[in-house]
Parts: structure tokens; sequence; C-alpha cells
């Protein structure tokens, strides 16, 4: 995910070094960052260069290029169109005829010799409103995301509640067009079951739905998590039936993340783990190991497998793989919804299996 930089770059311009420090003195604060350059061309290359840049001080005095003719190119380019200006100049009659035609946009002046206080509050409202700024730009990017998701989500949702509904749709049009009466009370009875189970599946979609809004509106905080509590914990609470032995078979980190959707992902992993497995000898076994930034955890057992042709499947909404052990209550929500959850952290999820030894579920984490 993106983040707003807390990063505030500004390029202070003027050709006379001793200035250049000065300033840089100055304006000196925590996540402030300086570049110098003493010349007009030496400060558009700096400007196109980086992507970062808040705020440039400009002085207008310069030989070759003056301050004036650096902010119309930087004006002009659509790359650095944006950066706030500051020019710090004498201003006499001329100076101020020119200063008018940057009007628009973020452009004001100081005047020399600067003063301290004047100085420093004009470039802390610049730094604000760069952060507004970036601000405003993450919100977007994040609402664009977000909305694509969900477009995606009806669009899933949709296709899928149509087939349960064209069964049910089916089934009451065959009752009502019976009205010689010629259906067996047998066909009758087969229908309207048919029915039922058809809208209890959809009940259950959609009770899988709400359940996932709730938790995902939910707390999002970040925190530190130790993985190792929070796993015995999930253990605990999921009251494992007996025949199920679960073990964790690496050490477990620390982290510091959005702790429900960890334990969203283990709580389903582990919970599907067991209420697939119905040998007498379940086992459940967890683990992880380091991947460059990322931390790569594991869950496996040894319950029915699933075959290869699913294992891309079953992280799609309402899929569910054709294995002994899938029940009629079975939705098919759980791993797309760790699939969102995984992916929503930069990480990734899959399953590897042999449906003669068991699953293994691999996710990753950023650390
Ligand atoms: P649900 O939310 O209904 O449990 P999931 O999306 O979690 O559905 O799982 C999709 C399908 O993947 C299940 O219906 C099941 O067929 C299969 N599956 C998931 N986990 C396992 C597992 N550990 N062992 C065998 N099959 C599994």
């Amino acid at each position: 995910m993106l983040n707003p930089n807390r990063d505030f770059t500004i390029l202070l311009v003027d050709d006379r070094e001793e200035n250049l420090l000065a300033l840089e003195e100055m304006l000196a604060d925590e996540n402030r960052v300086f570049i110098k350059a003493t010349s007009g061309n030496q400060a558009l290359r700096h400007a196109l260069r980086n992507d970062n840049i808040g705020l440039i001080m400009l002085d207008v005095q310069m030989p070759e290029m003056d301050g004036f003719e650096v902010a119309r190119l930087l004006k002009t380019n659509q790359k650095t169109k944006h950066i706030s200006i500051v020019f710090v100049t004498a201003i006499n009659k001329e100076e101020h005829y020119m200063l008018k035609g940057f009007d628009e946009g973020a452009v004001d002046y100081l005047q020399k010799p600067l003063d301290i206080n004047v100085t420093k509050a004009k470039v802390k409202v610049f730094q604000h409103l760069y952060q507004y700024q970036q601000e405003l730009k993450y919100t977007a990017i994040e609402l664009r995301r977000i909305n694509q998701q969900l477009e995606k989500f009806a669009y899933i949702i949709a296709h899928d509640m149509k087939s349960p509904l064209t069964g049910i749709i089916g089934a009451l049009s065959l009752l009502e067009m019976d009205e010689d009466g010629e259906l067996s009370a047998e066909e009758c009875k087969e229908y309207i079951s048919h029915s039922k189970e058809a809208a209890l599946y959809l009940a259950n979609m959609i009770n899988a739905l709400l359940d996932y809004s709730r938790k995902s509106l939910a707390d999002q905080t970040v925190e530190e998590v130790n993985v190792q509590d929070m796993v015995q914990e999930i253990v605990h609470n999921l009251f494992l039936p007996p025949h199920v032995t679960f073990k964790i078979t690496t050490p477990l980190p620390i982290l510091w993340t959005k702790k429900l959707k960890l334990q969203q992902v283990f709580q389903n992993l582990i919970s599907n783990a067991a209420k697939y497995n119905h040998k007498p000898d379940a086992t459940i076994e967890l683990g992880c190991q380091e991947k460059g930034d990322l931390y790569e955890f594991y869950v496996r057992d040894n319950g029915p497998g699933i075959p290869f042709q699913d294992h891309e499947n079953i992280f799609k909404f309402f899929r569910t793989s054709i294995n002994m052990a899938t029940s009629e209550s079975s939705t098919g929500v759980g791993l797309s919804i760790l699939k969102l959850l995984v992916e929503e952290q930069g990480g990734k999820i899959w399953v590897d299996s042999d449906p003669s030894l068991g699953s293994v579920f691999y996710f990753e984490w950023k650390k």
C-alpha cells in the first residue's frame, strides 16, 4: 500500500553558497530534507530528477538564468508545474511587476534581507500545504483501489448468486405451470425441497458476505503482534476436535502489523485444516521462514488434499473443491477473503497439495 511521504524536501536555489548555507540553517527541522543548487540550470535538473520536492526557494537575481526564468520553465513542465515556489527577492519595482505573472498556483515571495520569523512561518505553511496535497493524492489512489475491488466483488457476487436463483425460479415455474395437477406429489415435493435447498445456500452466502464486510470494516490499526501467542489463542478458541493434533514447528516472529487481518488468515487456514480432515490421526503443523522483507508462513495438514485442477479455483469466491470432505455448508468464501487480505499486505497465498498426503497452504506477510 502506498503511504504519503512524511519528508518535506526543499530545493534551495542561490548563486551564493553562503546564502544557501544560511537558509538551510534557518529552516532546518525534523522531517525536512534540503537540496542545494547554485544556478538556474542546476535547479531545473534537480526539479526534473527528484519527484519529492515540496518547495523551491528561488533567488531572483542570479547570473545566466534569473529566478523568474527558472520559475517560468518549471511552470511549463508537466512534471514540475505543481511545485510551490517562494521567490527570494529585493523586490524592486521591476520585480514587483514580474511577480504578477505568477499569480496562479502556489507562488509567493520573501523580501531580502530575510526576516527569520516570517521566513520560517511561510515555509511552515507551504509544508502543511504539501502534506495535505500528499494525503489527498494518497486518499484518491486508495479510493480508486477500493472502488476497483468493490466492482470486482459486486461482479463475482452477482454472477454466483444467479445460479441458485435460476434453479429456484425454474423449480417454481414448473410447479406453477402444472395447472392440471399432472405432477406427482413426490415430484412436487422434490421441486419444493430443491428450491428450499437453493434458498438456504443463498442465505449461507449472504451470511458469509455480511461476516466479511463486518470484519473488513473493523479495527485497522497497526500494532505489535506476537504471532506465537496469537496462534495459540486462535487454536484455543477454535476448540479443535480431539482427533486433531496441532503443532507449531518453527519459532514464530513478532510483527508490527494489522492484527485482525493476520488473525483472520490464520484462523481460516487452521479451521479449514481441521474442518476438512476426518482422519482419526489428523495433524496440523504451522511454521514459517524468512524471505527477504517477508515471512512465508505455512499451515500443513494430512487431510484429503485438493486435486491439482482446483488449486487456483479455491481462492475464487464461492468455489469449493470436489473432495470427499467438502460438506454442503461450505460456501467457498473463506479462502477468497484470505486472498484479498494477503494481497492487500503485498503478499501471495497459494496451496501445494498431494491428495494422498494432505495440503500445505502458504502465505506471505510483510515484516
Ligand atoms: P469455506 O469458507 O466454505 O470453508 P474456503 O474458501 O475456505 O471455503 O475453501 C474452499 C474449498 O477449498 C473448500 O470447500 C474445500 O473444498 C477446499 N479446502 C480448503 N481448505 C482445505 C483443506 N485444508 N483441505 C482440503 N480441502 C480444503
